[in-house]
């Protein structure tokens, strides 16, 4: 690639090496189509760099600490202590182990890697800006692209991110000292992974959420087990309170907030995350220059195929909308690529996971009951709590459920939602089950390893189709 005023040609640009753009990549190298991935910052994205796997090796660190030290009931008594820089340099071991993991894949894909920030110069041409002193700018002709430019996080008015008192989850993920005291505005699946992980650090955690409840999108009774253990664990909880504006106060700082009678309260903490949402990155794009329709949340505006309003540009990930998750942004980069290279590949969400890392994890996909109910099917449930699993007994960790929706008449699966522990692996047979149109028989007839929390998932299955045995 000549850096200067020479243009040079792809068939297919991809904008961002995130989890959209770097399979959007790989998957078009496969399909023997020239590409060209441009990332401004780091491979791997936010996914890797400062979202999902810090976060996990953050929530791992601190449960195998909090388990050591909570296992009387076992026998065992321990007292870990958590080395905080020791922590930290495992989690940035792991995150250049797996984005140096990214460049190479792609690399021996054949992907043409282009450091710098791509914008729209026409309908047809991006210009590079390479960052650095000196280093210019290349113009780069595409037949196709694929913007996966991915999200940031929502700031409040007033609440702009420091690093350092307002912090963003980023920060939060950076930090190489445990604040004795931490305000966590927005209860969100963000907000309660990084305030599980502090007051199990030894943090106090307070919550301000301006919503009746936490994780607004999941059902109550299942957001209710995370609630009641996070409050076990000490974390404080404050709903319907909106934050509106702080002070520093010596070495830390007072939130305002505002409750829905106009109260206003007031809370002091050493730091202050803000995780209220994420928003999409457009504007490293240059957008003015193309004729790309967005919402009004600013989300790039795609079909089933991930194309945009214009036919050979295609958006995936966080930028074309919610839900903002990795594996969302996996499928669609998929999608794109083979459609770039003129399979009939389509985007279906029917059997779309989600997972909260929390303590315990949530694991949902497909309908819940009232869902099925609106799409006009006839549901039936089953539902196994995990008191009655005897692996969760011998694991110690029996607060949860697993909940499976039917269709009656058909027996198709049509969603599930767990809680409890490793509910993020388990939900992925319910998954399994909806893309393949299982039913409640093929996962009845299906035998499970014994003792497994796995079996949890076979006896809802088997009380939804009306023959439990150990429920
Ligand atoms: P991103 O990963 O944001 O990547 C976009 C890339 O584009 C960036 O590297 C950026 O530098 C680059 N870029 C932007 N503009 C340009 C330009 N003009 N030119 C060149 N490059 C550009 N999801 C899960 O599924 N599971 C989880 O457990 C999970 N945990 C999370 C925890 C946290 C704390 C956060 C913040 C997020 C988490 N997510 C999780 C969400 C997940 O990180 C995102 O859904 C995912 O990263 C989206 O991928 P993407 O490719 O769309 O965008």
């Amino acid at each position: 690639m000549v850096v200067g005023d020479v243009t040079t040609g792809t068939e297919l640009l991809v904008v961002g090496g995130g989890p959209g753009g770097y399979v959007a990549a790989i998957r078009a190298a496969q399909l023997d189509i020239d590409v060209t991935l441009v990332e401004m910052d780091a491979y791997g994205g936010t996914c890797l760099n400062y979202g999902c796997i810090p976060s996990k090796a953050f929530v791992s660190a601190t449960d195998v600490a909090h388990q050591a030290g909570n296992a009387e009931a076992m026998g065992v008594y321990a007292d870990p202590a958590v080395d905080m820089q020791g922590m930290v340099t495992w989690k940035d071991r792991l995150v250049r182990r797996l984005t140096k993991g990214v460049e190479s894949l792609c690399e021996r894909a054949g992907v043409n890697l282009v450091e710098g920030r791509a914008e729209f110069a026409s309908e047809e041409k991006a210009r590079i800006v390479h960052q650095g002193e000196g280093e210019g700018s290349e113009t780069i002709a595409f037949e196709h692209a694929v913007l996966a430019t991915g999200s940031r996080p929502i700031q409040i008015p007033g609440f702009e991110f420091d690093g350092e008192r307002i912090l963003s989850s980023r920060d939060a993920l950076a930090l190489d000292s445990v604040p004795d005291s931490l305000l966590v505005v927005g209860g969100g699946y963000i907000g309660m992974e990084l305030a599980t992980v502090f007051q199990k650090l030894g943090t106090d955690v307070t919550i301000v959420e301006q919503l009746p409840d936490i994780l607004d999108s999941y059902e109550e009774d299942v957001s209710a087990v995370v609630r009641e253990r996070a409050e076990e664990l000490g974390v404080d909880f404050h709903f319907d309170q909106t934050a509106q504006d702080w002070e520093e106060d010596g070495a830390a700082l007072t939130v305002e907030t505002e409750g829905e009678d106009g109260e206003v309260q007031q809370f002091d903490a050493e730091k202050c995350l803000v995780a209220v949402g994420r928003k999409p990155v457009t504007d490293t794009l240059d957008l003015d220059a193309v004729d790309i329709e967005t919402t009004d949340g600013g989300f790039v505006e795609t079909d089933d195929r991930g194309r945009t309003s214009l036919d050979h540009v295609f958006a995936v990930g966080d930028v074309a909308g919610d839900p903002m998750l990795a594996h969302k942004a996996f499928r669609e980069g998929e999608v794109a690529a083979e459609v770039v290279a003129g399979q009939p590949s389509a985007l279906d969400y029917q059997a779309m996971p989600a997972a909260v890392f929390t303590d315990p994890e949530i694991g949902t996909v497909g309908m819940t009951e009232s869902e099925a109910e609106e799409a006009g099917f006839d549901p039936v449930v089953g539902q196994m709590p995990l008191r009655a699993s005897g692996r969760a007994l011998t694991l110690d960790d029996t607060e949860g459920f697993v909940r499976v929706v039917a269709d009656e008449e058909s027996g198709f699966v049509l969603g599930g939602q767990i809680v409890g522990p490793d509910a993020s692996e388990m939900v992925a047979e319910l998954a399994l089950a909806i893309e393949m149109g299982a039913t409640l028989e093929d996962v009845a007839a299906t035998i499970h390893i014994h003792p497994t929390l796995s079996e949890a998932v076979h006896e809802a299955v088997k009380g939804a189709a009306g023959h439990s045995i150990h429920y």
